[in-house]
């Protein structure tokens, strides 16, 4: 019965989270990561980078969801929104159920996991790439922040987590932040690894954001095929997320969203932005920040 293949995921250099594999699908070295796509036991089809489960077609909604709306919905009719990395597809796919954008430019580094997507993972994004509204270009995130001349309503970031010396490391430092933020019009989010498994990492990239940004919420939601809490940082000088109420989280998703929400609504938007007092806590008391000097990286 338990003969199977395992995806074994490091969360700390001292636990793991084994994962039953029923299907290789397909499995690439690219020049910036190890992409493997498989068929978990439970979870079905995943994708996972360096050997972290990036997201898995029964649970993909709660993370893309909780990225993306709360920071648009909190924004006047965005219209020009950027997302750095979002290799499924997904991300993009939440940004254009939302009416008022015009122009959704993705800007993802692999073109190895952009093709496993367009190939494998139609669920995730359902035609967004073919969609006129979108523009993908293939380049290094923090390469196009500083050559672009364009400005975004909204930046989103959903990189992969800054694991030590990986491609996405100094997109988690000041100088980034204050890079993005010279280009974003309203604001910016970011996923910010789990506050189940490297708690420190993500109070260290929420305290980073807050030395760039005047109004500044972490959110947090529970991700099963994560095994835990996963984090989120939304910043902006003008809005914030939790100044929306549950009413007009409500009104807001049925006037200015098509295509319908799974997992966000008024009642997870409370639930999102209502941290546990001892992560508060540790929020609170950060003093750390990620430089490109010594930037922050997930302990697994
Ligand atoms: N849900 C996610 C997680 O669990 O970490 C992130 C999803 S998405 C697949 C992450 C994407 O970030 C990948 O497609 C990867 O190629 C991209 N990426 C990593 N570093 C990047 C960089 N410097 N610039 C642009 N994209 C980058």
């Amino acid at each position: 019965m338990y003969e199977w293949h395992w995806h074994i995921e490091w969360q700390t250099p001292y636990e793991f989270h084994g994962h039953a594999i029923t299907k290789v699908i397909a499995e690439e070295k690219t020049p910036y990561q190890r992409a493997l796509l498989v068929e978990l036991a439970r979870f079905g089809k995943a994708l996972i980078l360096d050997g972290k489960i990036q997201s898995t077609i029964t649970d993909e909604f709660i993370y893309h969801e909780a990225l993306v709306h709360p920071l648009l919905l909190s924004i006047n009719n965005p219209e020009k929104v950027l997302i750095l990395g979002g290799g499924e597809g997904a991300t993009l796919r939440e940004v254009l159920k939302h009416k008022t954008v015009k122009n959704a430019i993705m800007v993802d580094i692999d073109p190895i996991v952009i093709d496993f997507a367009k190939k494998y993972l139609q669920e995730w994004h359902q035609g967004a790439f073919d969609n006129p509204k979108s523009k993908l270009v293939i380049d290094d995130g923090y390469k196009f922040i500083r050559e672009t001349k364009e400005t975004f309503d909204a930046v989103l970031i959903d990189l992969t987590d800054p694991i030590k010396d990986s491609p996405s490391q100094m997109l988690y430092t000041k100088e980034f932040y204050e890079e993005v933020k010279r280009i974003s019009r309203w604001g910016i989010v970011t996923q910010a690894t789990s506050p189940s498994f490297s708690l420190e990492t993500f109070s260290i990239i929420y305290n980073t954001i807050k030395q760039v940004f005047k109004k500044v919420s972490a959110g947090i939601v529970y991700v099963p095929a994560f095994d835990g809490l996963w984090g989120f940082v939304y910043a902006s000088d003008i809005v914030n997320p939790v100044e929306v109420n549950k009413e007009e989280v409500n009104n807001r998703i049925k006037e200015r969203i098509e295509g319908g929400l799974r997992f966000y609504d008024g009642e997870t938007h409370i639930t999102m932005f209502s941290i546990p007092k001892h992560i508060r806590e540790v929020l609170e008391k950060e003093n750390r920040i990620s430089t490109r000097e010594n930037p922050v990286a997930v302990p697994a």
